[in-house]
């Protein structure tokens, strides 16, 4: 039963910023898009182009079709690779049979691509901290030939064995918590003080910036709403800052995953989007909570994004 206006409570609701789409998912969506209007559907995608159950649904109903094989690739096929990367097997069997390919790996995972392929040419042993499974794991592992030791955990970090300590680098997914990893991180270079490092983090600009907002916020609210897919990690993390700081967190593909009993002793409450999250949802969201509450709105201030990925020159 919907309350009425006299015996609503009031939710005082803070909205984290930035939060949602970063540049990499822009441009992936958009690379999709225009490859729909220029060559028409059905337009072949490996993997989910990003991980939100909204944007894979909204792509397949204007005729796009996610794969998680390469085989299931008709031959001929417009093919692009999701905003994750792949690995050389699928670029090579990609190309035998895709009449054209567009490549949506996010520049910023190239950057950490490029790297591994040059660690490997000077025959560094690999470490790659991220987590077993996802598509960007695979396809970072799969730029070189030799093995990667991939780390997901202190305890991995601690028990781990290498052939060389005096030959090794690390590199990390783009979308892990920032201090999970910097704690493995630390570990590595205790124990492997020559350890080659990245330049600048592998974490990426938006997952920082995503992750900093939610740690501005959890210790003025009593839950977190984080909108974004299951499978999304960077979502994922912004959850677990909630978790860690001991507030009621979930991570809600949208509004219908709502239970208002979440909200019976709580009155502050924070709300952001994953990084491949469309920003309708968290309209919705709120639109939903009005219905059901009296609310009060208040954007908070966080760090401006003005990075724009390119698109591939046949599409722009
Ligand atoms: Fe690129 Fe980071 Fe966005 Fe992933 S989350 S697409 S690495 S900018």
């Amino acid at each position: 039963m919907q309350a009425t206006s006299k015996t609503k409570k009031t939710l005082n609701l803070f909205l984290a910023n930035p939060r949602g789409f970063c540049a990499g998912v822009e441009r992936a969506i958009a690379i999709v898009e225009r490859a729909l209007e220029k060559f028409g559907p059905p337009i072949y995608i490996k993997h989910e182009i990003v991980h939100n159950k909204y944007v894979v649904e909204s792509l397949q109903a204007k005729g796009a079709v996610f794969v998680d094989d390469i085989a299931e690739i008709p031959q001929g096929a417009i093919t692009i690779y999701s905003a994750h990367g792949v690995s050389k097997q699928v670029e090579y069997d990609s190309e035998k049979k895709a009449a054209q390919i567009f490549d949506a790996t996010c520049p910023l995972v190239k950057k950490v691509h490029n790297r591994v392929v040059s660690l490997a040419k000077e025959h560094k042993e690999i470490i790659l901290i991220g987590h077993a499974g996802h598509p960007e794991v695979e396809g970072t592992s799969g730029r070189i030939e030799q093995k990667v030791i991939l780390i997901e955990n202190k305890e991995q970090a601690k028990n781990i064995q290498v052939t060389n300590p005096e030959n090794l680098a690390y590199t990390t997914q783009t979308t892990l918590s920032i201090d999970d990893t910097k704690e493995i991180i630390d570990i590595l270079k205790s124990k492997f003080p020559k350890i080659n490092e990245p330049q600048t983090a592998d974490i990426c600009y938006a997952t920082q910036n995503r992750q900093n907002a939610v740690k501005n916020l959890v210790n003025k609210v009593d839950l977190l709403l984080v909108i974004g897919s299951k499978n999304s990690s960077n979502s994922n993390r912004l959850r677990d800052i909630g978790i860690e700081n001991n507030i009621k967190s979930y991570l809600i593909s949208g509004k219908e995953e709502i239970e208002l009993a979440w909200f019976n002793n709580c009155t502050n409450i924070a709300i952001t989007a994953g990084a491949s999250a469309p920003e309708n949802l968290v309209d919705e969201l709120i639109n939903y909570l009005k219905i059901n509450f009296l609310v009060n709105i208040t954007q908070i201030n966080g760090t401006k994004e003005n990075i724009i990925f390119n698109l591939p020159k046949e599409l722009r």
